[in-house]
């Protein structure tokens, strides 16, 4: 097995932050510009507070302006509605995100709804969902999901062109596997969309020169559903027991990656392959949201 198959997202990520970092004091310079991200989190989910803690800090590196609002576990609809009505008007805010899951008593199809389009750094809204898969560009351009986005950015700099390649994704999800089936197709990959009751899915994932997982079951995908050479994204992010030690756990994708590793051609490690590209390209969306309210050309990353 040789270190070159694994491709290294945490030390991409760092590369990226970097570029984002430099783009932001540009912007600071010539356009006193400085791009606010918001970041909401309602309740106490540990896995989330760690994640916004996180964005916030990272936000804050790159020179930007974080916004934190912490809300309690029983905030109803009408007052997280009320807050985003007044993110979305403040002009120090170009970015708004939503930490999910919500709880039970807010719809999160309302939430996402509410957000600006040109503010919804996740890329959830249904305006930036339809610009993605028409393939709008220049004024029109969508806000991409950042897991997704984050995924292409590691196979191109990794195999340049994706043309005409196939790819299957498995998992079908609004955040990770329906955007990523779309910057397939949009980077001119011949796609097919697995999930829960595809027929032998071994076999479809045979097919894939790019085979991406975002299903959320620990090491599902064994070495033999992988053709030899293929390029192995692996998004599943679980956590599971280390054996023998009790109560401990660690995090584990959803690729049997030891075993991947003797097939694939290259493949993102879990943890740091995926993970640490996602809050990048958040801060990569930022940026590009607060060019595009003020008219300025977003920077290429
Ligand atoms: P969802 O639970 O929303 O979607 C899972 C998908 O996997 C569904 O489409 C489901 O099919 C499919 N699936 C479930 N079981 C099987 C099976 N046995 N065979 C084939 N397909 C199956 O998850 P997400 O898309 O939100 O997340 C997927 C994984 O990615 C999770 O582990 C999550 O933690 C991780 N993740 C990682 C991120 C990162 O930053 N690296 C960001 C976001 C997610 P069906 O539609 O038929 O039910």
């Amino acid at each position: 097995m040789s270190e070159d198959k694994i491709i290294d997202g945490k030390a991409f990520a760092a590369g990226l932050r970097e570029r984002i970092g430099r783009e932001t004091a540009r912007l600071k310079a010539e356009h006193d510009l400085v791009p606010g991200l918001a970041v909401v989190l309602v309740g106490e989910n540990p896995a989330s507070q760690v994640y916004v803690r996180n964005k916030a800090r990272q936000t804050a590196e790159a020179g930007m302006r974080s916004f934190e609002h912490k809300l309690p576990p029983e905030t109803g609809q009408d007052e997280l509605l009320a807050l985003i009505d007044k993110l979305n008007n403040d002009p120090k805010v170009n970015g708004i995100l939503v930490q999910l899951p919500l709880p039970d008593q807010i719809s999160e199809q309302a939430v996402i709804d509410a957000i600006d389009p040109d503010k919804d750094v996740d890329g959830f809204h249904i305006l930036n969902v339809g610009r993605l898969s028409t393939g709008a560009t220049g004024a029109s351009a969508p806000l991409i999901p950042c897991t997704p986005l984050g995924c292409i950015m590691l196979l191109k700099d990794r195999l340049g062109s994706l043309s005409g390649l196939n790819a299957v994704v498995i998992g079908r999800s609004n955040i990770v596997g329906k955007p990523m089936a779309q910057l397939l197709i949009r980077e001119s990959c011949t796609v097919t969309v697995a999930h829960s009751r595809t027929r032998d899915l071994p076999a479809v994932a045979r097919g894939a020169d790019i085979l991406v997982a975002a299903v959320g079951r620990p090491a599902m995908i064994k070495a033999d559903w992988i053709k030899p050479g293929a390029t192995v994204i692996d998004v599943g992010i679980n956590r599971v027991p280390v054996e023998g030690e009790d109560g401990k756990t660690r995090i584990v994708g959803d690729v049997d990656t030891q075993a991947a590793l003797e097939v694939a051609g290259a493949i993102t490690p879990v943890p740091g392959g995926v993970g640490p590209m996602t809050i990048a390209v958040l801060l990569a969306n930022t940026l590009t949201a607060a060019c595009r309210q003020k008219g300025i050309e977003p920077p290429e990353l």
